[in-house]
């Protein structure tokens, strides 16, 4: 079985997850890491590969490698910008 995968998301997904859980303060709802995730896409390069199962982890570390410093500044970002405008009222976070 084969399928297509944008790298980068995972990656940014992953990355999300990873600071939310030093980041107490940061709303980590669905609502607000999907927010911060399109932002982060939108400023990051796609990275689609076909993959078959078994295949996926070691394209994503060695992409991982590469663009790691790129793909936290970038989601430090978004995390920034959306706990300073959530697009849900404050008293749900
Ligand atoms: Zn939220």
């Amino acid at each position: 079985m084969f399928r297509l995968t944008n790298v980068m998301e995972n990656l940014v997904l992953d990355t999300i997850e990873e600071i939310l859980s030093t980041q107490k303060n940061i709303c980590g709802c669905q609502r607000c890491k999907l927010d911060m995730a399109a932002i982060a896409l939108n400023k990051l390069p796609t990275s689609y590969v076909v993959t078959a199962e078994g295949e996926v982890l070691l394209r994503v570390n060695s992409l991982k490698q590469q663009l790691k410093v790129d793909i936290i500044r970038t989601v430090t970002e978004a995390m920034a910008l959306v706990s300073k405008n959530p697009h849900h009222a404050r008293e749900n976070t």
